[in-house]
């Protein structure tokens, strides 16, 4: 069965060399019950070691059945352990956190036995040592007898072809020593018991053969196998422990240290909790902002104006309001384009270009409006006369009505706002964004509206320059204000040519007013803004429809005067030389250009306007800079200011919060240190059933898993209820309500981290548990 040749182990401790095993020569017979007489320290446990596989020999070979064992692997000794021997140790070397049963099944589950048959083989081999009645207790509800009885059962269990037994009796009484001497006696009638002793009397009455033992060497031998080795025939099978079994293990093992396995998941999971609670924080303001956002854009609309400021000219500037900017060194002066000025932009809307916005989708904007802002000359009868008025809401100093170069003027300044009357999404604009104080929402282009602020106040210069006779916080009479007409006057009935070729407003507004070509507008409500977002879209005072800057272009762009701007480089008011940008202006005003001045896209939700911005950026893709046309997208440099600013406070408190990650990462791996340390035994005994140093390595990982996830479960359920008071607390400081949510994909994702982190930490301990030599962990108290 085995053969020893010159096996020799030599332990070197600093200057000493102990000669553990000093050139052993022995053959074992496939039965005998054989008796090892040494005293303490003679090298006995280590002889034993080698020949169960659980320790290396230095040199000399060991032959098993046949088969020299020089060439073999890690795994080939990991099965000759599990399936060809079967140890008992002198402390038993229980796994006590383990049921009898499990402690017995182990080796069978290493081996791969199935369910049902390692249950009842163990059962078998707990009847066969006596402990039948006592299956269902605890390793710690047993004596020391049994407990040596529940080590053979688990050595007899997998039906060993050896069996090793390390001074088995050496802490028990006399009485039970008999008892377990008697049971190792029946077991070496089916095969090879080697038994190690210094007790001289238990060898005689016992053994069929006794071997003296000391200093390494044997003395005597009473009864020398002397047979020659025999033909191989060595066939184990290979071991390998499921996940399943590991995962056991360490459940088992936890579960009798509950209270430290909450305390350490508890500190573990506060970095899980922090991350937690910072994207719960962040995922709501973000929520927050985007709702404000897609509510603010649904009313900043993107906006292309004939005239119009290059932002990016703005900015690079080489001017002092740049705040960048230092003082200059010198005494010399220059002379410099206001950079105002130098920034202007003049958008060349070509009807090509109209053409491309119409074909941006449905689906990412509903509405776009084309607003001309073109002056409307106009009239209303006050106190019997008809006299200019304008929708302007600046301040009108002239005290004289008649002053017609200064009503000119302020008549070409654009007065009032323009709504979209399309309608914008599944709503109309007005009905949207503001509700009716009085009246009713318009229904023509003719119907014109006035547009109150919050607290229901209206601009007092828009109503003067309507010629109405009101004082500051006077309380109006919407009935009265309701319904009041206000003319608009045609170019050709407004405007007279002089000779000179320069022309001047008429001065009967009697005929004008009852000019055919004229029109007559009608104020139909006092609105007032719905929410906070669309306040001041409309300016407060007068707002009418592009529909109705749409129609008065329409007629007034053959206009004498339209014409004769057209043909001139100068104002036909006033004589002055325009520049480029003043004359875009003018003509616009008097509805020559009748392309639109001012073009409004409003975008169907916040993804989708970036698609319109993109398709516009596109247009100007190669164009040279003359011939771009700028947009201004007030709601996007407002909301990527904030959207940037959230985000960078997101990372640095991730940051912050990750730190907590790995320190709990680093806690857990000190975690499983100390269980690698404490279970030293029971990886000795593991190595003994034929584990694998994979299979160590698994029971570890397993336990850091189970950890990782319970810290990480039990970081999300606090910092999901931490949600409610952080929710409570916000409410009361900021009136935000429900800021805080943990969004539960992020509270997945956490929990792989956590159980991947603390895996990744407990895994170096766990490898050096792998490593650890069996014979020194089994002699580990
Ligand atoms: P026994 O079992 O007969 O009491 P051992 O086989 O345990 O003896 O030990 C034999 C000798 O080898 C002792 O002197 C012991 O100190 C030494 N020894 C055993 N294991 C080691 C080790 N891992 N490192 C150093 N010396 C060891
Ligand atoms: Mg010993």
């Amino acid at each position: 069965m085995l053969n020893l040749q010159h096996l020799k182990k030599y332990y070197q401790v600093g200057d000493t060399t102990t000669k553990a095993l000093d050139d052993v020569s022995v053959n074992f017979r496939n039965q005998e019950f054989v008796a090892i007489l040494g005293t303490s320290g003679s090298g006995k446990t280590t002889l034993l070691n080698i020949i169960g596989g659980l320790d290396r020999y230095d040199s000399g070979n060991l032959i098993i059945n046949g088969k020299s064992t020089q060439n073999f692997q890690e795994q080939d000794w990991d099965a000759y352990r599990n399936n060809t021997v079967g140890f008992i140790f002198q402390n038993y070397n229980i796994i006590s956190h383990l049921s009898i049963l499990d402690n017995v099944t182990l080796g069978m589950t290493l081996s791969g036995v199935d369910n049902s048959t390692k249950k009842q083989r163990a059962k078998e081999a707990l009847e066969r040592v006596g402990l039948k009645k006592h299956i269902h207790k605890k390793p710690s509800q047993l004596s020391g007898g049994q407990l040596q009885r529940v080590a053979i059962a688990r050595a007899l269990a997998n039906d060993p072809e050896i069996l090793l037994a390390d001074e088995p009796t050496g802490a028990l009484d006399t009485t039970t020593s008999k008892e377990i001497m008697d049971l190792i006696k029946e077991l070496a009638q089916e095969r090879l018991v080697i038994m190690v002793t210094h007790n001289p009397e238990l060898a005689q009455q016992y053994a069929d053969r006794i071997i003296n033992f000391a200093d390494g060497k044997i003395l005597s031998d009473s009864n020398p196998d002397n047979e020659p080795i025999p033909a191989e025939n060595f066939h184990p099978r290979q071991t390998k422990m499921s996940f399943a079994t590991a995962l056991k293990l360490s459940f088992t093992n936890i579960a009798t240290k509950k209270g430290r396995t909450f305390l350490t998941i508890l500190a573990s999971s506060i970095g899980i909790i922090s991350i937690g609670i910072v994207l719960a924080l962040s995922n709501g303001f973000q929520k927050q902002i985007d709702a404000t956002q897609s509510e603010a854009l649904a009313q900043f609309p993107i906006t292309i104006s004939q005239v119009t400021a290059d932002q990016k000219e703005l900015q690079k500037g080489d001017n002092s309001s740049n705040s960048k900017q230092k003082f200059i060194h010198s005494k010399a002066v220059f002379a410099q384009v206001n950079p105002v000025n130098a920034a202007q932009h003049i958008n060349n809307i070509t009807p090509q270009y109209i053409n491309y916005l119409k074909k941006i989708k449905k689906t990412d904007a509903q509405n776009i409006s084309f607003a001309s802002t073109t002056s409307l000359n106009l009239l209303r009868k006050v106190n019997g006369q008809y006299q200019p008025v304008t929708f302007s809401t600046t301040a009108n100093n002239s005290t004289d009505a008649n002053n017609a170069q200064s009503m000119m003027t302020s008549n070409l300044g654009v007065g009032g706002s323009i709504y979209p009357a399309h309608n914008q999404g599944k709503q109309n604009f007005l009905k949207k964004n503001y509700r009716v104080l009085h009246g009713h929402y318009p229904k023509k282009a003719t119907d014109i509206v006035l547009i109150a602020d919050k607290r229901n106040h209206i601009n007092l210069n828009a109503l003067t320059n309507l010629g109405l006779d009101i004082k500051n916080k006077q309380q109006l009479q919407p009935q009265k204000l309701l319904g009041t007409s206000i003319k608009v006057v045609a170019n050709d009935s407004y405007y007279q040519k002089l000779p000179t070729g320069n022309f001047i407003p008429n001065n009967n507004y009697e005929q004008m007013a009852q000019a055919p070509t004229t029109k007559t507008l009608h104020i139909v409500a006092i609105l007032r803004t719905k929410s906070k977002n669309s306040d001041g879209i409309l300016a407060n005072g007068v707002a009418y429809s592009d529909q109705l800057t749409q129609q008065i272009v329409h007629s007034n762009q053959n206009s004498q005067i339209a014409q004769a701007q057209k043909n001139s480089t100068h104002n036909v008011l006033t004589g002055a030389k325009l520049s480029k940008q003043e004359r875009v202006m003018l003509l616009t005003a008097l509805g020559a250009d009748n392309t639109a001045s001012s073009i409004q896209i409003y975008p169907n939700s916040f993804q989708e306007k970036d698609h319109i911005t993109h398709y516009l950026d596109q247009y100007n893709h190669g164009q040279n800079k003359k011939n771009k046309i700028l947009y201004m997208d007030l709601a996007g440099n407002i909301t990527s200011i904030t959207g940037g600013l959230m985000n960078a406070i997101t990372y640095v408190l991730v940051g912050f919060a990750a730190i907590s990650l790995v320190t709990s990462m680093i806690m857990i791996a000190i975690i499983t240190y100390t269980s690698v340390i404490e279970r030293t035994k029971e990886i000795g005994v593991l190595k003994a059933l034929g584990a694998r140093k994979k299979d160590i390595t698994r029971v570890f990982d397993a336990e850091t898993a189970i950890l990782g996830l319970g810290s990480g479960i039990l970081g999300i359920i606090i910092a999901w209820l931490l949600t409610f008071p952080a929710n409570s607390i916000l409410y009361n400081m900021t009136n935000l309500n429900n800021v805080a949510q943990l969004n539960p994909l992020h509270a997945i994702i956490l929990v792989v981290i956590s159980t991947v982190l603390t895996v990744l930490g407990g895994h170096i301990p766990a490898r050096m548990a792998a490593r650890k030599n069996a014979a020194i962990a089994l002699r580990s108290e």
